[in-house]
């Protein structure tokens, strides 16, 4: 079972868990309010983290999505706080409201490829025999940008999108210098072959880097990332979509290209990265 941990006096969060897809949780508490990140993937992920923050005392005041993805929005209801989402995150949850989540609709959307394998199988992981998903309406819609004055904290929540989900925003904390990222760096998974495009990566690279950030969150990570890690797995991004330019996604010559750069040989993390621009090439 995750253990809630806490990176400052205002900022705690709830590790991922990788065996049923569950995102980090996070909480950001402020003088007089506070902002919970993520409502989790099933009801008994949300009660897990709120039962963990009633021991520290604290109960959210409002909450924020991320994006529409299943693992981050599926514990919504047991939640019960006033919904903070972008406009194209609301829009994905109007449409998730409208399906079933028993096997055989799993499996049918599977099969005419409408939901992917790696997302069914969690689901049936997570919710076993519990399939009663009740998707509330985001309460407060925001296009680009929106701040959240907690009281001594302020939480500024940003459209950045991506190729994981085109509804990605992130959460910025300036008086303590983290960021949240959701999923918004990891690969685009409802296609064919999971895959990052050189474009949108690019720009998604150039808004995250103008924040002031020494503490990153990435959803699914173990932990949360310092800056030189941070900066190492950004420049891994920049490289790979530069050779993959360079090479019109020419997978061996950009493995030997950037084993050149890195004077290095190459590891898995390094080989899934050219992967996925590979894939995004074609
Ligand atoms: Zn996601």
């Amino acid at each position: 079972m995750q253990k809630l941990k806490q990176i400052s006096n205002n900022i705690f969060y709830l590790p991922s868990y990788q065996e049923t897809d569950r995102p980090i949780l996070a909480a950001i508490v402020g003088e007089e309010r506070t902002l919970l990140i993520d409502a989790g993937n099933s009801s008994s992920h949300a009660k897990l983290f709120q039962d963990q923050l009633e021991e520290h005392n604290i109960s959210g005041d409002w909450l924020v999505l991320t994006h529409w993805h299943w693992d981050h929005i599926f514990g919504m209801s047991e939640v019960q706080l006033p919904i903070i989402a972008h406009s194209m995150t609301h829009d994905k949850i109007k449409e998730l409201q409208e399906l079933s989540w028993e096997d055989r609709f799993l499996d049918q959307r599977v099969k005419e490829g409408i939901e992917i394998p790696f997302c069914a199988d969690a689901i049936k992981k997570e919710l076993g025999s519990q399939r009663d998903i009740f998707l509330p309406n985001p309460d407060l819609i925001f296009e680009t940008r929106i701040e959240v004055n907690l009281g001594g904290r302020t939480c500024v929540i940003e459209h950045v999108g991506g190729d994981h989900s085109h509804d990605s925003s992130i959460i910025y904390i300036p008086e303590d210098k983290v960021l949240f990222l959701g999923d918004c760096l990891y690969a685009n998974l409802y296609a064919k072959e999971w895959n990052y495009t050189v474009e949108k990566m690019l720009n998604l690279i150039h808004r995250i880097e103008k924040y002031d950030a020494e503490t990153f969150f990435l959803s699914h990570h173990d932990a949360p990332l310092t800056q030189i890690e941070f900066r190492s797995f950004l420049t891994l991004l920049k490289c790979t979509a530069d050779l993959t330019k360079k090479y019109g996604g020419g997978r061996e010559v950009i493995i030997s290209e950037m084993a050149k750069r890195f004077q290095r040989s190459l590891n898995e993390l390094d080989l899934e990265i050219i992967g996925y621009f590979v894939n995004g090439f074609k």
